[in-house]
């Protein structure tokens, strides 16, 4: 065994090989010795569980592999093939170009973030979107922070610490990634008052909960139950009625929508989602909804209201730990000024794009790709089609809607599934990474999110597939 181990070359022979010398041209001695030390020593621990020595070409094999892996990046562009557009584990919504160049124009040089142009003095980075969130929603004020959940933390810190919220037991929602209402209250430092049931809440429970509270009550809220639906024996309370009697007793009306598109998702062929002009028409003086979700720009939080609310939000010292940072501020404001031209909207806002493509579109997609998923399985035990499919949108809009889609389904020849799982582990390693989903026995690929410009880089893609 000893005698074994002495054959394996040294640190410095293996870095003095060309193949070696190329990687540290590219990525410096350190990292590459590195690299050459630890692939020993797995080679020295493997032969001491019994496996034989690697000759010096695998083990050169075993140094590329590892350099290339702890150098390329841990946030890899992937392609999104699961079906769900707004997929909160790859990133959500995918920028449009107009986003990603403002975004890269304020990374590369100063930009005028918190600086008045005009008077030279200081300025305030709200006031980059503010105005622009304003004309969108009907608001009186704006203001901006790190995600939705933040702003709904925001506003309960700011204007419900040590007093009730009053909520319908039917909106006391958890979406993933652990935002829970009931939690995200205790954490402000508000009090939750659950009013009505799962199903059905009145508005004079509503009025019965201000009543028992008296000044204690900070709010009415509304929060958008957005991942998922209650049908049957159900009621809701409109929001111009919450909205009434909040004012009636002198109580603000909030609504945390979650997703909040800017436009009438009808006017494209989708299913309505409540929109925050909506919701200001109704009556509500502050709402809140997410950057990223179907609005389709950066992760943000987004409150929108009356002015002397927004203002004493933007006093709140957290405001100051929650803020935005450049980058977001450029892609939000370079994603609000194409809603201004709805016409245009769903040709320039890569989310819309995604949402409203059409099935023969994607059909079309699948039958072009076919043969290169064809060829990338052709020596394993599959066989592979063009199949209808339902996307899904995502990050908990419209939770019961699918949108008709289309893509390719590899099935296994015969019984064993265990060859979808290793193709499925093969797709996500590699370089970019591919990201299907399998269900009822099928790898399926739906083509919804890889636009007719990335096919090529796709098939590329295909071309380092291998599966053992
Ligand atoms: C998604 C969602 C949130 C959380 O928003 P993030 O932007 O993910 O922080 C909060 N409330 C509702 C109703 C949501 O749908």
């Amino acid at each position: 065994m000893t005698h074994d181990l002495a054959k394996l070359p040294s640190v410095d022979r293996l870095l003095a090989k060309a193949a070696v010398a190329a990687l540290i041209e590219t990525h410096g001695r350190a990292l590459v010795a590195g690299v050459v030390r630890d692939t020993l020593a797995a080679a020295r621990n493997a032969a001491l569980a019994g496996a034989p020595l690697p000759d010096e070409s695998a083990l050169l094999a075993k140094v590329s592999h590892g350099v290339t892996l702890t150098t390329r990046p841990k946030l890899r562009a992937v392609f999104n093939l699961t079906g769900t557009v707004l997929h909160t584990n790859l990133g959500r919504a995918a920028l449009p170009e107009e986003a990603v160049e403002a975004l890269i124009t304020a990374a590369r040089s100063p930009c005028a973030l918190e600086y008045d142009l005009e008077s030279g003095g200081r300025g305030d980075r709200d006031d980059i979107v503010k105005d622009l969130l304003c004309e969108l929603t009907g608001a009186e004020a704006a203001t901006v922070v790190n995600n939705n959940a933040a702003a709904v933390f925001l506003l309960l810190n700011t204007l419900a610490q040590r007093k009730e919220v009053v909520v319908s037991r039917g909106e006391l929602i958890e979406i993933g990634g652990a935002f829970r209402v009931p939690d995200i209250m205790k954490r402000a430092g508000a009090k939750l008052v659950e009013v009505g049931t799962t199903n059905r809440t009145h508005l004079r429970d509503f009025a019965e909960a201000i009543g028992h509270g008296g000044p204690r009550t900070a709010m009415l809220m509304k929060v958008h139950a957005s991942n998922y639906a209650i049908h049957g024996f159900t009621h809701a309370v409109p929001e111009a009625e919450l909205a009434a009697l909040a004012h009636e007793r002198g109580l603000p009306f909030v609504v945390d929508l979650g997703s909040g598109t800017l436009t009438d998702l009808a006017a494209f062929g989708l299913p309505h989602e409540p929109t925050p002009r909506e919701a200001i028409a109704a009556g509500a003086d502050l709402v809140t909804f997410s950057g990223d979700k179907l609005l389709g720009g950066p992760q943000a939080g987004l409150l929108v209201g009356r002015k002397e609310l927004i203002a004493r939000i933007k006093k709140n010292p957290l405001k100051r730990a929650l803020r935005v940072g450049k980058l977001t501020l450029a892609a939000l404001e370079a994603v609000l000024r194409l809603y201004r031209d709805p016409d245009r909207l769903a040709g320039r806002l890569t989310a819309l794009a995604q949402l409203t493509r059409t099935e023969v579109d994607i059909r079309t997609a699948a039958e072009r790709l076919l043969p290169a998923v064809q060829t990338a399985v052709a020596t394993l035990p599959v066989t592979v089609g063009i199949v209808a499919l339902k996307s899904q949108i995502g990050s908990g809009s419209l939770p019961v809607d699918r949108l008709p889609s289309a893509g390719l389904a590899i099935r296994p020849q015969g019984k064993k599934s265990g060859v979808l799982n290793r193709i499925e582990s093969a797709l996500r390693a590699l370089p970019r990474p591919i990201i299907g989903r399998i269900e009822d026995g099928a790898l399926l690929l739906d083509l919804r999110c890889l636009a007719a410009h990335e096919e090529a880089v796709f098939i590329a893609a295909l071309d380092a597939f291998r599966c053992a």
